[in-house]
């Protein structure tokens, strides 16, 4: 499932196409045919993305487009002369420049400004939306949670845009067990977590996938340089030597989700 940096990268590449523009729509599936009537004509004054939601502000009716990817939805940006939409695409939306093809979302719904506040009400704060800092409110919603701190971190009420790859790249750069019970995780903590997703996240959107490792230990001059088997600290490394200390990075499941880290870096006792 795409994690917050993808969905944000994409929100900030569709307004650069679509921003202001006014849009036809329809549905070749056929699934979104109604709202794409609707939509159709109308000028997009912008594309948000709050954690891994999208929403479509048409600020002159109040219509929102919702859209959430969920495991198997993908966008893409098409440039004239447009080729035949996939039949599974749930909706394209074009200009004369360029056209945006959507197959395989989670989600993708009308919903009224009312509608878009109640869901981004259940949605904890997120590190791709600036001016947030997400860390006291963190730190409330953790405080009576005795389950692990790697289940918390996925659960979009309590942060919103982390996935499975950031869960634990973060962990280990905050020397988190991911079973620490949440709600033992001290203020400072969250706060260093909150800073590091801020700035991983950010690198992610920028570059349009996830690197952790800092290029230095790696002997490389810039992440860009990095092969793809060395820009993670620990997701997916389970049996292999820590790049810090050489102890062997171990994995298990947390609600048949694996979550990986380094025995040494990361302690159960705090
Ligand atoms: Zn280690």
């Amino acid at each position: 499932m795409p994690e917050g940096h993808t969905i944000h990268r994409a929100a900030r590449n569709q307004n650069k196409w679509f921003k202001g523009k006014v849009l036809e729509m329809r549905s070749p599936q056929g699934r979104f045919a109604d709202g794409a009537a609707r939509l159709s004509g109308q000028k997009l004054t912008k594309v948000e993305a709050n954690g891994k939601h999208l929403f479509y502000r048409y600020m002159d009716s109040g219509d929102v487009l919702h859209v959430h990817l969920g495991l198997f939805g993908k966008f893409k940006i098409r440039k004239p002369p447009f080729p035949e939409p996939s039949p599974n695409a749930r909706f394209i939306a074009w200009t004369d420049e360029a056209q945006l093809h959507l197959a395989g979302p989670t989600a993708c719904e009308l919903l009224t400004p009312e509608g878009m506040d109640a869901i981004k009400a259940r949605l904890g704060p997120d590190p791709l939306v600036a001016g947030v800092n997400g860390a006291e409110q963190i730190h409330q919603k953790l405080a009576r949670r005795k389950s692990p701190i790697g289940r918390a971190l996925l659960d979009q009420s309590v942060i919103a845009g982390l996935g499975n790859v950031y869960r634990a790249e973060l962990l280990f750069l905050v020397g988190l067990h991911p079973f620490t019970p949440a709600n033992e995780v001290p203020l400072e903590k969250i706060s260093e977590l909150w800073d590091l997703s801020v700035t991983e996240l950010k690198i992610g959107e920028k570059s349009g996938r996830i690197v952790t490792v800092d290029p230095a230990e790696m002997g490389k001059p810039s992440r860009a340089k990095l092969t793809r088997y060395e820009r993670l600290y620990c997701y997916k490394r389970a049996g292999k030597p820590c790049r810090r200390c050489g102890d062997t990075i171990v994995s298990a499941e947390v609600d048949s989700r694996k979550i990986w880290w380094c025995p040494t870096h990361q302690p159960l006792t705090a």
